[in-house]
């Protein structure tokens, strides 16, 4: 396999250095970072460019789900996954005003990993790229923002980004994969994004962090009062709280003032009441603009967009980070071939479409009602909802009672690695 070349340009030219290589991920989030470390273990040479100069961002999803755990043991790598510090959640309580409620109980499920695993998405992201970096045909470019599409005869040819002082740096490739997540610039550039199907959610999050304690409970929790919809998540040492507001509201919510928060944060979750103290300004709060859509089209000649560039996930289920994990297994399934060759047709992109854009669907549809239907019915109402009967029967009923977990643990028809991709 040929490793990338350099060739520097004329510093007087727009371009000081140019690079070629077979595969240009841009971004280094988890389809990026996945994909591009099974295609490098593969003998595919692949340059990763990333934005940031590390991986650390705030307030972002930390949920590995079984589906997603899957393709990192098929890969070989569960267990030293596994050996980074993590919790894991075994079930999804929900609190609410008339009583308790387990919304998904994940131990039943036929699975190596019968529970959501959390672990700060920047210790995953950089398992990713230590596990990559043991390839020759791997490339890491940090601090490289890219702005501009190579674009030649009708089709993508790579990539431009600048690096402070220095200039304008290409990388040329056979194939681009935008993996820049939800406010993708590859998608912007490509015009893809023209064709983007939008869900319109009714809400948004506020995001912030309070202290955990000896003997909280581990993994998730849940709330609903009057009015109010509050998640927490387990970050080891803190929990991440999500409070759910109408979409738009953030002003208003900011005008009642800071206390109100906390006070309606200790009415809904109030064994926790006493934590709000640690809340003590609006920057450690951060707004969350709740998106859902996904393009029509996900490939051009020479570029293939996956993740959150294709399609934006709402935060309902906590599942962006698994569809994106399983976009880089379904693309890598397709693409190493065609890409130790050299030569990636269109049609090889469509079925990488096909694979993921009915599961991203069908996701899609279920949060949308969620948010719709459950979420925008809690915040509208006055009083404290309760669940309805039916589905405190459904969710007692032993054929039917693991449905929730089966869907949000494996979704529909989840990806699983080649057999030839395996192991290693
Ligand atoms: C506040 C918040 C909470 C969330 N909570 C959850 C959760 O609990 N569970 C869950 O599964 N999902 C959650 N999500 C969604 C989840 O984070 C995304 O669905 C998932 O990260 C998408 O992965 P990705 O690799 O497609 O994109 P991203 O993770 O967004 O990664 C994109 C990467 O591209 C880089 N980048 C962007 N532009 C450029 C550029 N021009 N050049 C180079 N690099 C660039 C970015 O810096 C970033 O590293 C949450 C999202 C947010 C915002």
């Amino acid at each position: 396999m040929d490793h990338p070349q350099r060739r520097h340009v004329d510093a007087a030219e727009k371009v000081v250095e140019s690079v070629e290589t077979r595969c240009c991920v841009v971004g280094a989030g988890p389809a990026g970072a996945l994909l591009a470390l099974i295609l490098a273990r593969n003998g595919v040479p692949v340059c990763l460019l990333e934005a940031h100069e590390d991986f650390d961002r705030d307030f972002r999803g930390d949920t590995l789900h079984p589906s997603a755990m899957e393709i990192i043991d098929e890969l070989g790598l569960a267990d030293a996954l596994l050996r980074l510090r993590h919790t894991k959640i075994r079930k999804a309580n929900l609190m609410t005003g008339a009583g308790a409620v387990v919304a998904a109980e994940f131990k039943r499920l036929k699975t190596r990993f019968p529970y959501i695993t959390m672990m700060p998405q920047a210790h995953f992201i950089e398992f990713l790229v230590a596990e990559a970096k043991r390839y020759a045909d791997f490339e890491l470019r940090l601090g490289a923002r890219v702005e501009e599409l190579i674009e030649e005869s009708g089709g993508v040819r790579g990539v431009r980004y600048r690096d402070g002082d220095d200039g304008w740096h290409e990388v040329r490739s056979a194939l681009t994969v935008g993996a820049d997540g939800r406010g993708s610039r590859v998608r912007h550039l490509s015009g893809l994004d023209a064709g983007t199907l939008k869900t319109s959610p009714p809400i948004d999050v506020l995001w912030f962090r309070l202290p955990r304690a000896p003997g909280d409970p581990e993994g998730f929790i849940g709330r609903i009062g009057a009015g109010h919809a509050v998640v927490m998540l387990d970050r080891l040492d803190e929990w991440q709280i999500g409070y759910i507001i109408f979409k738009g509201t953030y002003q208003q919510v900011r005008a009642a003032g800071l206390d109100a928060l906390k006070k309606s944060f200790a009415e809904t979750a109030p064994e926790y009441a006493e934590r709000v103290a640690h809340l003590k300004e609006w920057k450690q709060v951060s707004m969350l603009s709740v998106e859902s859509s996904r393009l029509k089209t996900w490939y051009r000649a020479g570029l293939l967009l996956i993740g959150d560039a294709a399609h934006i996930m709402s935060p309902v289920g906590g599942v962006g980070i698994n569809y994106a994990i399983q976009d880089a297994a379904a693309a890598a399934n397709v693409l190493v071939e065609p890409l130790r060759r050299g030569n990636v047709t269109n049609e090889q992109l469509r079925r990488v479409q096909r694979e993921r854009e009915l599961p991203t669907r069908i996701i899609q549809t279920i949060q949308t009602f969620i948010q719709r239907r459950v979420l925008a019915g809690v915040l509208g109402s006055r009083q404290t909802v309760a669940v309805p009967f039916l589905i405190r029967l459904l969710l007692r009923t032993p054929i039917l009672r693991d449905l929730p977990a089966r869907f949000i643990a494996f979704g529909f028809r989840p990806a699983h690695m080649r057999p030839e991709l395996r192991g290693k």
